[in-house]
């Protein structure tokens, strides 16, 4: 198996190199190799959003060849090959085994979605950003896993909010030849094409790889000539609303992407399922078996021995179901083939308190021996809600263990962070970032050092915003009252509170205008006053979630919120950034217990933006008293909304607002500062990928190779 390769013809040889850093998602997580594609050209990297790899192509030789006749840019490619070629060839034992030097993977890791940087919009939210920091963190730990997801061309939404303040999607492409992906080939060069198993008609899909690290990951794509048009559209967006098309999806990623995965070589020993879509994969598991020769109960034995499923929401609507005739259409041959009836295998997917369908999360529960929620929270509920599975138990003793979500620190933490962590924690804390004693060294950080560099980074987010405001103004001509609900009057010199996340109705993101005289007093208090950030996307299907959506923009169109409100269109990973690292407070207020885990405030936390949040998911466990604030424990009769809103003005009238804006001689506010430095220790080692995969390798991978 190879993959496409001389897709940058025009670099000259001194410089080969970039082509391979470009194909590599390394560079991503590095801002050394960030800094050479800066270097190589400022203009052209801005202009290519940060894509190394359409950069390259769309670059004139000639520049390619001063570049590579420039010591100073040399001297610098120099040193970030050899880095980029020591981490790729460092033959570091892993967590699981050993015996090095490490041979073929391990683990197959199933999602289906991967946020891994924004020229890559493979994502929706918070699944697909813990899966992408899950395999960044799997490569820095040289944990042997491969992964399989989806070629989505289409992506999620792109979202555009006309003067109404209604949602619209445009149409968007990728351009596969100018991202960080690259064909996968069969051993004529031709393109590989591999045919899903027990489909009639069949469907055929062709394969990607993008290489985070030294994990490689394989997407599926349907959108090939052999396919019919409605085959080809099967991998077009993320979650189809058409339930037919989105079962059609499911049996691509889990049987078509265990196919492939054999056609490809890649043995491995242990499954694990992030999320029930890729549940059908179990499916061919079995049928391996039962061709080796086990007995159907053996086969499914040995599955659960080395299967692992992590579920990741409460939320109903998170959880697939497919009518059973649905399933008997693409499925009455496949339970022949297992030697099982139509009532067996259907109830292999039955909830017993819905018995109305084929529901993938009871099927991946079924089958699988390790199963896990993302808070101690969630496996709680997680355990309350299945507990009918398993009858026999109460839900106290139920089978879901809880290893709570972390982010990728090196992708998560601002570059401006990271050099005074450098100068005050240690040169090598990036490298030993999960240990504890590291962090208490943040409290040397100088107050004014921390308080500038935070300034910094708020400055450049309302640049950033301004920018786009200023975009939609001279470029798209819309009206002047979107330009301000865009942003373009807000202020870095006041408290500012960020909100994104997706427009699911859960996360109430209107909260906060729940009493709005008393919130126009805050944000046009003359002294102290406050502004809010939003940004986030409704599915397309969700026209609850769009219309509250709807409200927020035209909230932030009004005069009467004095430009303090501003929602920000298209939110994706590259304004994620921007956000969780410049606001001053990351504000979190869903239903309990809805929130899994919820990761976006561990990336805020981490650079020092503390926490406003409702006490669910994982700050239940982030929050000590003094690293943010929190609300929402004590269980409400009557009205949630009312009394969560008014905790939140409560919390903001008597603690922020006075704490923020008690500022020093110096311009520093020192109590603030405080609370910025405990958040920054208290997320830094366990709110990290790195805890949560060695947890995973610590509590399953390593018990389910005995099983294997
Ligand atoms: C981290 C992240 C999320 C997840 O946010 P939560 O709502 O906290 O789970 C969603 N979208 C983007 C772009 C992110 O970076």
């Amino acid at each position: 198996m190879k993959v496409a390769n001389n897709l940058f013809p025009a670099l000259p040889a001194r410089i080969i190199g970039l082509g391979e850093l470009a194909e590599n998602l390394w560079w991503s997580w590095h801002p050394s190799a960030r800094m050479l594609f800066k270097m190589l050209n400022r203009r052209r990297w801005k202009e290519s959003i940060h894509n190394p790899d359409k950069m390259l192509k769309d670059m004139p030789e000639d520049l390619l060849v001063a570049a590579s006749l420039d010591d100073e840019f040399l001297a610098h490619y120099d040193s970030v090959l050899s880095q980029f070629k020591q981490y790729m060839e460092d033959k570091a034992c892993s967590l699981l085994r050993k015996d090095c030097p490490r041979e073929s993977p391990v683990i197959a890791y199933f999602s289906a979605e991967y946020g891994l940087h924004h020229s890559l919009p493979f994502y929706a939210g918070g699944l697909g950003f813990l899966a992408g920091d899950y395999l960044k963190e799997c490569s820095d730990l040289n944990l042997p896993l491969v992964a399989v997801g989806f070629m989505y061309p289409e992506g999620y939404v792109s979202q555009r909010v006309g003067a109404d303040g209604w949602q619209e999607n445009v149409k968007f492409t990728l351009n596969r030849e100018a991202a960080s992906i690259a064909r996968v080939l069969d051993d004529h060069g031709k393109p590989l094409v591999v045919k899903v198993p027990i489909i009639e008609p069949p469907i055929h899909v062709a394969v990607w790889k993008v290489g985070v690290g030294r994990v490689s990951l394989y997407l599926l794509d349907t959108d090939i000539e052999e396919n019919d048009p409605w085959n080809r559209g099967i991998s077009a967006r993320l979650y189809v609303g058409d339930l037919e098309q989105r079962l059609r999806q499911e049996i691509v990623l889990g049987i078509g992407g265990a196919e492939m995965l054999q056609v490809l070589g890649i043995e491995h020993a242990v499954v694990h399922l992030n999320e029930g879509h890729a549940a059908f994969s179990l499916l061919e598991r079995i049928r391996d078996r039962i061709v080796q020769g086990l007995t159907l109960e053996e086969a499914l034995e040995k599955v659960r021995e080395t299967t692992v499923f992590t579920t990741h929401t409460p939320v109903k609507a998170g959880h697939d179901v497919f009518p059973f005739p649905m399933i008997e259409k693409y499925f009455s041959n496949f339970w022949n083939s297992l030697g099982l009836d139509r009532e067996t295998f259907l109830e292999l997917g039955t909830h017993p308190e819905e018995p109305h369908g084929f529901n993938m999360t009871a099927f991946a529960l079924r089958l699988s021996g390790f199963k896990n929620g993302v808070s101690r929270k969630h496996g709680e509920v997680a355990n309350l809600m299945w507990q009918s599975l398993w009858s026999d138990k109460s839900a106290a003793e139920g089978p879901i263990q809880a290893i709570t979500n972390g982010v990728h620190v090196p992708t998560w933490i601002e570059p401006k962070m990271e050099l005074l962590f450098n100068k005050h924690l240690s040169p090598g804390w990036l490298d030993r970032h999960d240990e504890k004693k590291l962090w208490k060294k943040i409290d040397t950080v100088p107050d004014e050092e921390l308080w500038k560099t935070h300034v910094w980074l708020k400055i450049k987010l309302f640049e950033v915003i301004r920018e786009r405001a200023r975009q939609r103004w001279s470029q798209d001509r819309v009206n002047p009252s979107m330009v301000i609900a865009g942003g373009a009057m807000l202020d870095p010199s006041v408290l500012t509170l960020g909100f994104a996340r997706r427009f699911a109705t859960y996360k109430r993101a209107d909260l906060i205008f729940y009493d709005i005289d008393r919130l126009k007093k805050m944000l046009k208090n003359r002294w102290q006053p406050l502004q809010i950030i939003f940004a986030g996307k409704a599915h397309p299907d969700d026209h609850p979630g769009k219309m509250i959506l709807q409200k927020i923009v035209n909230i932030a169109n009004d005069p009467q919120f004095a430009g303090r409100i501003a929602f920000v269109e298209d939110y994706g990973e590259q304004f994620a950034q921007y956000l969780v690292h410049g606001v001053d407070v990351w504000l979190n207020n869903p239903v309990p217990p809805m929130e899994a885990s919820g990761t976006s405030g561990m990336k805020a936390s981490l650079n020092g933006v503390p926490n406003l949040s409702i006490l669910d998911g994982w700050w239940l466990e982030g929050f000590s008293g003094d690293n943010g604030w929190a609300f929402g424990d004590d269980p409400v009769i009557g009205d949630r909304s009312l009394a969560d809103a008014q905790a939140i003005y409560q919390i903001i009238e008597q603690q922020i607002m006075p704490l923020y804006y008690d500022i020093s001689e110096d311009g520093i506010p020192l109590g603030w500062v405080q609370v910025m430095k405990n958040a920054i220790k208290q997320t830094g080692s366990h709110f990290s990928a790195r805890r949560m995969v060695k947890k995973y390798a610590q509590k399953f991978y390593t018990k389910a190779l005995i099983g294997a």
